[in-house]
């Protein structure tokens, strides 16, 4: 799907960045507006229409982001194991509709899309942090409020982070998609420290449950396609929504994996089950007729999060597991946002006890 918003909304001092120019050249025909009052925009389009937040993934903001960009990774909480990762914010929504994304609890009622223009700031920002630090080893994504590079025929940010990367030792970016957006990528060529990771699924799951995304064949040519250009893939099996069949469905994708990438190519692999605040039960069926994401039974965890039940995650994680450790011994698989008691049940030990993954995690 291609992304082109119905309007552009200019923040004040927004004007003055250069990212904002090479989007507002990207877009001649979109009406572009400079607003004073943000607030009072996004208050006004709240009143607009029924279903704000999908409307709003069409209604682009340009911004500048005030504060600090660079954080841990919010995604943990108690009772999970930690895995040290940061995330710094570019985007704000997502050009996608999936009907999972907790997105939708997340920023209930936000009618727009918000990208952060003053990427220089996030650069120098960036740069003290390593710089401060060389001995440590820095994991850090752009997919947390977003997909990393859904829109980035739109706003060029690999541009920016590509080369500054290139030249961090002690950095490595992880950009997430479920996109084939790679174009910018291929240009820039790719690095040990860079890590072009993907969300797969089963193709019936992508068609029914991830509105605008790429397919997983098409997914699957651009990792093949950045492996080839020099970049470190990652793959997420995440979230793992399970189904009768789910075991044939996975093992088909899990097959088409290794026909496209190279075992040693794969940085690493996580897995992670579906899970959801309670709220989202609700949106996801009115804002997505026909899916199947509540099938079976969930119990509600330490963290607040519904899961499957614990001996239903468990045997998922090690059919998974053991489907991937078959193709090599030596890819590293971890478990997103899960107990200590799950992490040790499928893998026999906690990530302390992995000298690869024990640069990243913390317990
Ligand atoms: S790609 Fe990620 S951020 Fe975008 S809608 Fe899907 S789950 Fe949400």
């Amino acid at each position: 799907m291609e992304f082109k918003p119905e309007i552009i909304y200019i923040e004040p001092g927004a004007e003055n960045h250069s990212l904002t120019g090479e989007i507002l050249r990207r877009f001649p025909n979109v009406p572009a507006v400079a607003i004073e009052d943000a607030e009072a925009v996004v208050d006004e389009l709240k009143r607009t229409r029924a279903d704000v937040f999908g409307a709003g993934k069409k209604r682009l903001v340009l911004s500048r982001f005030k504060g600090a960009f660079l954080r841990k990774c919010p995604g943990i909480s108690k009772g999970m194991v930690c895995c040290n990762y940061y995330v710094v914010n570019l985007i704000k929504n997502c050009a996608y509709d999936c009907s999972y994304c907790f997105l939708q609890d997340f920023l209930e009622n936000n009618p727009v899309l918000t990208a952060f223009v003053n990427v220089e700031d996030l650069l120098r920002e960036l740069d003290a942090v390593f710089t401060e630090c060389p001995e440590r080893a820095f994991r850090v994504g752009t997919g947390e409020l977003t997909d990393s590079l859904a829109l980035e025929d739109a706003i060029p940010y690999a541009d920016y982070l590509v080369p500054f990367f290139k030249e961090r030792k002690n950095a490595t970016l992880e950009l997430k998609t479920k996109s084939a957006r790679i174009e910018n990528l291929l240009r820039h060529g790719g690095a040990d420290n860079i890590v072009v990771s993907w969300s797969l699924n089963p193709q019936e799951t992508i068609g029914r449950e991830e509105k605008g995304t790429a397919s997983l064949e098409e997914r699957l040519e651009a990792a093949r396609k950045c492996q080839e250009s020099g970049f470190r893939i990652g793959v997420h099996f995440d979230p793992i929504l399970l189904f009768p069949g789910w075991e044939t469905a996975y093992e088909e994708v899990v097959d088409a994996l290794f026909r496209a990438i190279s075992p040693s190519a794969i940085e690493w692999i996580s897995l992670g089950s579906f899970r959801f605040r309670a709220n989202l039960k609700q949106i996801a069926r009115e804002r997505h007729e026909g899916n199947k994401l509540f099938i079976g039974e969930h119990v509600q965890c330490e963290d607040g999060k519904f899961r499957y039940l614990r001996p239903v995650r468990n045997r998922a994680y090690e059919i998974l597991r053991n489907m991937m450790k078959r193709r090599s011994r030596d890819l590293s698989v971890y478990l997103c946002m899960e107990t200590k008691e799950v992490w040790e049940k499928t893998t026999g030990k906690l990530p302390r006890s992995d000298e690869k993954l024990d640069q990243f995690f913390d317990l």
